[in-house]
């Protein structure tokens, strides 16, 4: 029996159960992955993350060949491709993890009904995420929407359901005659060199990073007190190997586990927070389009396309903005803390839609993903699933003073800054005209003067979300 497994963001051969599935009952076995063209092309296609993708499929091809097979790399749209292959080769069953995106709801839906058609057996699993997004109902039935009591459901679930680790399998060799020449370069596609470092894609890569982090003295141990420091290496960063499953979301869970403590915990929280908003996407598909709560698709933006190119190019005169957003062009990455500062300052600040913000970071993030990235962006403009988010408005100059205290990460990607004293290194428009002079840092020619008033805007956004939701406005003070 010939069977195909077919990958997606699912880029490993261990702890893969659907691939497991379908080379068990094979003699031969096409491992395939399809470049889909509506994802190439995609507006929010970053250059980084396709080279990240290449690099990772290269890295698996590198785990088939060493197995005596290839991985068979095809460019089109997998609903053509996949049944004219699996036709082609007599395929009897083909295997997938499910994603959780509208797109690849609609597509694997069609490509599953012509492989029905063509009497070609499927096996699908869900490794995308660690507890499968249709897993866990509230009370009433319905899926969860606040992340609290989704945490305890996840945790709770885990202890009936969590898996051992799974070894990678022997892989059947490739059907007679087949040959398969592995995955295109970047120039291949038409797609320009990214300017980024890309780090090294695989599940190789993916495990040392993982045991590195969770090993003795490893960031893992002080992960809760240092996650918010973005000048540190405090975090992961394994966020490109679980977007494309270099690394298996569980595994990273079970290497969490077993090391225990504070640090594990509060990680193991971000990992559910990953699976909380795939189970938003996959039960609401709508926060693609539009906010999670449609009365905040009403909210009067300014949409100022000068601002919007100052936040792009780290130009805002905010330095714990500009460092962010240049850290994102240099190095296709952001911190988290980061990435909660500029998405709150791009919407409540410069008043623009998150939506443009959600897609430059998908045209720039290594681990650009629907899912997280629209959870991330509908938390910061309060327009998600948190209950009274609309007032959460963070003040960039208190964030920069309360996580990068001394100026460390602001002076790395702000060099204007570099000898700006560490007092005002937030708020460097404070020195005066003498002083800018001697530290070769004038406002307004070296460096920009802020480009709003934050303490303005601020009541500015909440007259605006007040007014969409016709109640009286919080008091609240600044985050
Ligand atoms: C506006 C905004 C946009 C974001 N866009 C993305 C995105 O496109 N892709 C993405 O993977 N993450 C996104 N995040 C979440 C988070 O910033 C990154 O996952 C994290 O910074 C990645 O670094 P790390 O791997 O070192 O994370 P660690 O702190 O080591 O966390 C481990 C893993 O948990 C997951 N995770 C951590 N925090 C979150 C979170 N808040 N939401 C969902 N998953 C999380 C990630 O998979 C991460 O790799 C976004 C957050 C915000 C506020």
């Amino acid at each position: 029996m010939i069977a195909l497994h077919w990958f997606r963001r699912d880029l490993r051969l261990a702890d893969n159960p659907a691939l497991l599935a379908a080379v068990a009952a094979a003699r031969q076995f096409i491992p395939l992955f399809v470049l889909d063209d509506a994802l190439l092309g995609a507006a929010g296609r970053a250059p980084a993350r396709i080279a990240f993708l290449l690099d990772a499929l290269v890295a698996l091809d590198r785990e088939l060949a060493a197995r005596g097979s290839r991985l068979l790399v095809l460019r089109g749209d997998p609903r053509r491709v996949l049944p004219e292959v699996c036709r082609r080769h007599g395929v009897a069953l083909a295997s997938w993890n499910r994603d959780v995106s509208p797109y690849a709801h609609r597509r694997d839906a069609a490509v599953a009904a012509q492989l029905r058609d063509a009497g070609i057996a499927t096996h699908t699993g869900h490794e995308v995420t660690i507890v499968p997004p249709e897993a866990l109902r509230t009370a009433s039935g319905g899926p969860y929407t606040v992340f609290t009591p989704y945490l305890r459901a996840w945790q709770a679930w885990l202890v009936h359901h969590a898996t051992a680790a799974m070894p990678a399998p022997a892989i059947p060799p490739l059907p007679p005659g087949m040959t398969a020449d592995g995955p295109p370069r970047l120039a291949d596609l038409g797609i320009p060199a990214a300017a980024a470092p890309i780090p090294p894609g695989g599940a190789a890569a993916a495990l040392q990073r993982l045991a590195a982090f969770v090993a003795p003295g490893g960031a893992l141990e002080r992960y809760h007190e240092r996650r918010d420091i973005p000048a540190e290496s405090a975090t992961s960063q394994l966020s490109p190997y679980l977007r494309f499953g270099c690394l298996a979301p569980a595994a990273a869970w079970r290497a969490a586990q077993a090391v225990g403590g504070a640090g594990a915990a509060r990680w193991i929280a971000e990992l559910a927070w990953r699976d909380f908003y795939a189970q938003i996407l996959f039960c609401f598909p709508h926060v693609l389009r539009g906010a999670f709560r449609p009365i905040y698709d009403h909210i009067r933006w300014d949409d100022d396309d000068a601002r919007f190119a100052a936040w792009c190019d780290g130009r805002t005169g905010f330095p714990i903005v500009d460092a962010a957003m240049r850290q994102l062009r240099a190095e296709a990455w952001m911190h988290n803390r980061c990435r909660m500062i500029v998405a709150s300052f791009l919407t409540k600040d410069l008043l623009i839609d998150w939506r443009r913000g959600e897609r430059w970071f998908m045209q720039h993030l290594l681990d650009g993903d629907p899912a997280s990235n629209n959870g991330g962006w509908q938390w910061a403009a309060g327009t998600g699933t948190d209950a009274q988010p609309y007032f959460r408005i963070f003040n960039p100059t208190s964030q920069g003073q309360k996580f990068d205290p001394d100026g460390t990460y602001v002076r790395r990607y702000v060099p204007e800054l570099r000898r700006v004293p560490a007092r005002v290194i937030h708020e460097p428009w404070r020195l005066s005209p003498a002083e800018q002079q001697v530290v070769g840092c004038v406002i307004g020619r070296d460096y920009p003067a802020p480009v709003v008033d934050h303490a303005r805007q601020r009541l500015v956004a909440l007259e605006r979300y007040r007014a969409v939701r016709g109640s009286a406005l919080d008091a609240s003070p600044d985050a």
